[in-house]
């Protein structure tokens, strides 16, 4: 017999998981190279620096307990300090509020800046962590195409002109996640000013600012109007495993954000958060760590795209990744990218459809692909076989 059980609340009809958490599911598989996971590479996260830092954390019994909702104080003097070298200007700690990784931060904004119906302008494709934080506030979603510059501010234009008010405007301003794409210094300008002109806020959604190649990523958007909330992590420097995220948003802002905190969970963890700051702190030992990183995935994006273009020709047009940790790649032969993941899984290589990050725009023939997590000549083995997976090449 099976259970029947009370109903759920309607906020969950038409919420659906994540299709690249189920798509990882599906590529776990030992002999399958993974290019679909955007996660960062394990083996350069600093566990020693980690484990001495937790050490040095459980030597004070304090760390055992609970601390305040905004953040273990330390650390978000040390973020202060370090935002304020990142925006020009003297951050106040009031300005900081750490949160259990910065998804958390746009699960909390959701509900400080949302009622239900809003309008929340995203960009097509979309970070889909976003989209499904937007969708479950019961938000209107209306997306803007990226180009190789960012977000299209004359799309956003035409949209603010014909009426629409949004109440947030969510972009990945570096080193776009899926996109690759940055968003360029004269469209965050006229972007802040969009913002105070009709008054909306932009969330700046900025995980991999810091994981730059050549050249460090332009000034971030929220140098250019108080209406910007900016989000950064520790994740992609680090490791996700701090869960420690962080925002700069006005005092009202993240007192609202703490009323919200307070129900969600209390506090973040003051042993991860002091582990956080101690690393943070440490600027000599962070910017060779950071460097290297940088290195390696620089290394490693010119590894796929080479390979790509090497292989495909011009079947393919790709990002050329100036930072993060994504490539993405449009066929220009037709080439359904969801129709070849079976055979691409076959021959062993995952990657991410274009269509599982579309709002509105076809992305049928796109598709995103991490270089994090595998060496040159495994990259390059990955491009063979999805090479062989398409046939045409
Ligand atoms: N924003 C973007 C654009 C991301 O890609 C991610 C991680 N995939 C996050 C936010 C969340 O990262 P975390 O919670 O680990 O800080």
């Amino acid at each position: 017999m099976s259970a029947t059980f009370p109903p759920l609340a309607r906020r969950l009809d038409g919420l659906q998981s994540s299709a690249i958490r189920d798509l990882l599911k599906l590529t776990s598989r030992a002999d399958i190279i993974g290019l679909a996971g955007g996660l960062p590479d394990a083996e350069l996260m600093p566990r020693d620096r980690i484990a001495a830092a937790a050490d040095a954390a459980l030597s004070d019994r304090s760390r055992l307990q609970y601390t305040e909702s905004p953040g273990w104080g330390p650390l978000r003097e040390v973020l202060a300090v370090r935002e304020s070298g990142r925006l020009g200007r003297a951050v106040a700690v009031e300005e900081i509020f750490v949160t259990h990784g910065s998804q958390q931060a746009l699960s909390l904004l959701s509900e400080v800046l949302l009622d239900p119906g809003a309008l929340v302008i995203v960009e097509d494709p979309a970070y889909v962590g976003a989209l499904q934080v937007f969708r479950a506030a019961g938000a209107r979603i209306v997306a803007v195409p990226l180009d190789s510059e960012g977000m299209r501010l004359d799309a956003l234009r035409t949209l603010l002109e014909a009426g629409e008010r949004p109440a947030v405007v969510h972009t990945v301003s570096n080193f776009h996640n899926p996109g690759g794409v940055t968003l360029a210094p004269q469209r965050r300008r006229e972007l802040a000013n969009l913002a105070e002109r009709y008054g909306f806020w932009i969330i700046e959604d900025d995980p991999y600012g810091e994981l730059w190649f050549e050249r460090p990523s332009p000034a971030p958007v929220a140098t250019y109007s108080p209406n910007v909330i900016r989000l950064s992590s520790a994740s992609k420097i680090l490791a996700p495993t701090l869960r420690a995220g962080w925002m700069i948003a006005p005092a009202p802002v993240c007192r609202a954000v703490e009323l919200l905190k307070q129900g969600a969970d209390l506090c973040g963890s003051a042993l991860t958060q002091q582990i956080t700051a101690e690393l943070l702190a440490d600027t000599d030992w962070l910017a060779g760590h950071v460097d290297t990183v940088r290195e390696v995935y620089g290394a490693r994006a010119g590894a796929l795209v080479g390979a790509m273009r090497a292989r495909f020709g011009d079947r393919i047009v790709s990002t050329d990744p100036a930072g993060g940790m994504f490539v993405w790649v449009d066929f220009t032969d037709g080439t359904d990218t969801a129709a070849l993941l079976p055979r691409a899984l076959d021959a062993g290589v995952a990657y991410v459809p274009g269509n599982a990050f579309a709002v509105s725009t076809d992305y049928t023939r796109s598709m995103r692909l991490c270089f994090t997590t595998s060496d040159a000549a495994t990259l390059t083995e990955a491009v063979d076989r999805l090479a062989k997976a398409h046939g045409g090449v």
